[in-house]
Parts: C-alpha cells; structure tokens; sequence
C-alpha cells in the first residue's frame, strides 16, 4: 500500500463530552493521532469505547443537544501546507459542509440509515455531486452510473433508478461506497461498514475498499469493534477503550507483539484460522465514562491490574519504534508526552 508520508489529519488532544444530568460522560478524552495521505489508519475497541464519536467528532457531526468539542484540535490539511481546523468551525456553516463529502466523506454500517428510501440511489448520488461539484444533472447522472460501475453494481444504467429497497444488503453497501467516493475525498471514514453483512459479502466489501483506495489513492479511517478486519485493511492501529487509546502500534506491533493487556485480550477473542484453541473474551464490561475516577479505568477487568493502576491514571510509554502503550507495565520506558 502506498503511503506518500504527507500529513492529511492530525488529531491533537482532543475531548469530545457528553453533558447529562448525572454528570459528564467523556466519550472521547484527550486522544491523539494522525493520518497520512493515501494510508489506512484503524481505530478499534468494543462498542462504546469512542470509536464512532471519534470519527462524528472529524466531521463536526457530534449530536449538538449535549454533545461538544470540549478540547483540542482536528487539523485537516487539504494542499498538505496549510492547515484548517476544524474545531474551529461553524458545524453548520458552509465551509465545514465544503469538507464534508467532498475532503472527507464517511460510510456507516447501516445503509439505510443514510440512504433515503423514497430517493433513488442514482438521485441521492447526482444530488451530492451536483452540490459539491457544481455538475450539470446529466453531467451528474453520468457520474453516479460511473460510480456504481466502478464499485462493481452490475447493470450501473439500470441500477441507477432503482430504490434502496431493491437492492441487497451487500448492493446497498457498495452504493454507499459509491456515494461516498463520488467527490473523489482525500479521507474516507468507515464505521463498521461490513458488521451487518455475511462474511462472504464482508470480504467482497473490504476488497472493494483496498482495490478502490489503489486507484484513487484516498485514506481511510477504518472503525471497527474486530481486530481481525482491522489487520487486513490497516497500515496502523490505535486500539481504543473507555475514550482513550490506550495502544498505538503497526499492525504487526499490534497482533505479534502487543504491549497492552486490553489489545491482548482483544486478540484473545478473536478466532485464528487453523487455530482449535478456545476464545476467551475479556471478562467485564466497558465502564461507563461518566466522572471516572482518576486510575486506569482498564483495572477492574485486568487480570495484571496493580496497586497504582487504580490510583493514577498511566501515561503513555514508548515501548516500541512507532509502538506506545497507556499502560503501568511499562513504567521503566520512556514516558510520552
Ligand atoms: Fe492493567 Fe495496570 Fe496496565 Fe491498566 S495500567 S492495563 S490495570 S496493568
């Protein structure tokens, strides 16, 4: 996979909270990370980890009810030099809706859910390319059946007038893909977007994915609750967990040689191909964010769990090249700022 080193997100210190009645639940909390042109980086954790508010929080799509940036900052560089950030944006003025879609677009689990059922799929594409790229309708039109083409829709001229309903699950998926690409962004985010799809169309997806960012050379921000699909589609991979990353890593750091008793067991849960040896998933659940106290809050499911582990929250170690752990473990490393 090609990765040309140029910067394209760099996510720093960012806080996305929740205001409730019973105090504030820190979806995200002071996370970091960055994306290369062209790479594909994975965000992964079980679910309410983060993951998901991480990538609404890119997009400024947080709920506005109770939901807000709190800190931090999303620098988006579109020539590579100059960077937006896109906290400091209106997230409904018309500078963060020229990001999305056409810099940045996302793809989500469900289809469904973002594909409107009473619009054809070749409407709700030619309404997005005529909004982002200023086309003509008939201009437009080519565009989606030229989309649906390219993410392999057999009979695009065709399917281009049929509704959402009347596709497959797996159909339905590639029109979103094809939605998504159709302003050709620099940086797709996919949440979970094979989860609801059999294994078979699963992997046809994911192949889709690989071949389309190939060619068109986009990044993907890939998120997902399954460190298996995570390895076949990432160059790096931050391994979230109660809002924090808690293990950042290659993919190789990640699955040969994990530093993080989560990341482990994570692996743990996941089937190996050839592999008869039961699963064992974590045991526990995910604690609820709202005003946790200051300790690792991975302690109580942690079978490694220490005196100071429930006292003080662990910095960042490095404990590799490009490999750092949030974790007590590592304390004789070199702590990471
Ligand atoms: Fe386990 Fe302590 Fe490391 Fe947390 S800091 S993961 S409790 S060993």
């Amino acid at each position: 996979m090609e990765n040309t080193n140029k910067k394209l997100l760099e996510v720093n210190n960012l806080k996305t909270y929740f205001y409730q009645e019973d105090g504030i639940v820190k979806a995200v909390d002071d996370i970091s990370f960055h994306i290369d042109k062209g790479e594909t980086i994975g965000i992964v954790g079980e679910s309410g980890c983060g993951k998901s508010i991480t990538s609404l929080s890119v997009l400024r799509l947080v709920p506005r009810n109770k939901g807000k940036i709190a800190g931090g900052t999303i620098k988006y560089y579109i020539d590579g030099e100059n960077p937006i950030d896109i906290t400091a944006l209106d997230p409904r003025g018309t500078e963060v809706r020229k990001i999305r879609g056409k810099e940045i677009a996302m793809i989500f689990q469900e289809p469904m859910t973002s594909l409107h059922p009473v619009f054809t799929v070749g409407n709700q594409i030619i309404e997005v390319v005529r909004l982002q790229l200023g086309m003509t309708k008939k201009e437009a039109r080519e565009r989606a059946i030229e989309m649906l083409r390219l993410v392999g829709i057999a009979s695009p001229e065709q399917r281009v007038d049929n509704y959402p309903h009347e596709l497959s699950g797996g159909m339905r998926q590639r029109v979103m893909i094809a939605m998504a690409l159709s302003c050709d962004p620099n940086l797709l985010i996919a949440d979970e977007p094979t989860t609801a799809l059999d294994v078979t169309i699963e992997a046809q997806i994911l192949d889709l994915m690989q071949d389309l960012q190939n060619r068109i050379g986009m990044a993907i921000m890939f998120i997902t609750h399954d460190l298996q699909v995570i390895g076949e589609m990432s160059d790096r991979v931050n391994v979230m967990y109660a809002g924090k990353i808690v293990e950042t890593g290659t993919i190789d750091d990640i699955y040969h040689n994990s530093k993080h008793p989560y990341t482990q067991g994570l692996l743990k849960s996941i089937p190996q191909i050839g592999e008869k040896k039961r699963l064992v998933p974590i045991k526990g659940t995910v604690p609820n964010t709202v005003d946790l106290p200051s300790s690792c809050y991975f302690a109580p499911r942690c079978e490694f769990a220490m005196e100071i582990c429930h006292k003080k929250e662990p910095p960042d170690f490095k404990v590799g090249s490009e490999q750092i752990a949030k974790c007590w473990l590592h304390k004789s490393r070199e702590e990471v700022s």
